[in-house]
């Protein structure tokens, strides 16, 4: 079979805490594409004192979703890079039915789309992410009961300290999660009746679940190439 010359898009779709980063990060390094997540893209701006970031971070500190004329331009762009041209794993987009749509717009009949869905209950969504620690520094994530650095508070991958990102504090988790069931969720009914739609159950370990994902990966997307 000749080699596909289109895309690979594996979109991650889940609650925030489903455990969709640590998966696409680890699956990205496997198949040699960039794990791109709007929220980290978000927090590299806020770093960089961009008048993006700091527009976004009023909506992200409550738990909001940044409006969709801030989050398009900045996701298509990166996408647009030369290292997304043999595929790329988004983490955290779509989250609205228009950018679903603005998505396949945007690959048409260039890509080879696979779309998974995380399942986790709201409350073991609420229990990880609560645990929850981030390096300030690279972004590597930790859980102070589930998955603890070596020494605490510092990561283990750069050494620099660790923080609970504002957005992880109960309250606003809550609020995250309420504003997930009603903006993102009805995306799981946009895709679900595409033939490149499928549910892994995310309240399993992260091995099983990475098991599973890879397995769906091989399958739909990668074999198609080789
Ligand atoms: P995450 O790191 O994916 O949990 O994203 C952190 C926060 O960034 C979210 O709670 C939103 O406020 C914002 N954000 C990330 N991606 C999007 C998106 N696709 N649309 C709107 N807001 C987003």
């Amino acid at each position: 079979m000749p080699a596909s010359t289109k895309q690979n898009v594996i979109i991650l779709l889940g609650a925030p805490g489903s455990g969709k980063g640590t998966q696409a990060k680890k699956a990205s390094k496997e198949f040699h594409v960039p794990h791109i997540s709007t929220g980290d893209l978000f927090r590299e701006n806020l770093k960089n004192k961009t008048d993006l970031g700091k527009n976004a971070n009023t909506y992200i500190a409550a738990g909001k979703l940044v409006p969709d004329g801030l989050v398009l331009d900045m996701l298509f762009d990166r996408v647009s890079s030369d290292d997304c041209k043999n595929g790329y794993f988004l983490d955290g987009f779509p989250r609205t039915i228009p950018q679903a749509a603005k998505l396949e717009e945007h690959l048409k009949n260039n890509a080879n789309p696979l779309v998974i869905h995380l399942e986790c209950s709201d409350e073991s969504v609420i229990k990880r992410i609560s645990g929850r620690l981030s390096c300030q520094n690279c972004g590597a994530v930790y859980h102070r009961v589930f998955s603890c650095p070596k020494s605490e508070g510092i990561c283990d991958s750069c050494g620099s300290f660790l923080i609970q990102r504002i957005d992880d504090r109960e309250d606003i988790v809550k609020e995250r999660l309420r504003v997930y069931n009603i903006q993102t969720k009805p995306l799981i009914e946009f895709y679900q009746n595409k033939q490149y739609f499928i549910n892994i159950n995310g309240e399993n370990s992260p091995d099983i679940v990475y098991g599973d994902l890879i397995k769906a990966c091989k399958r739909l997307i990668w074999n198609r190439i080789s």
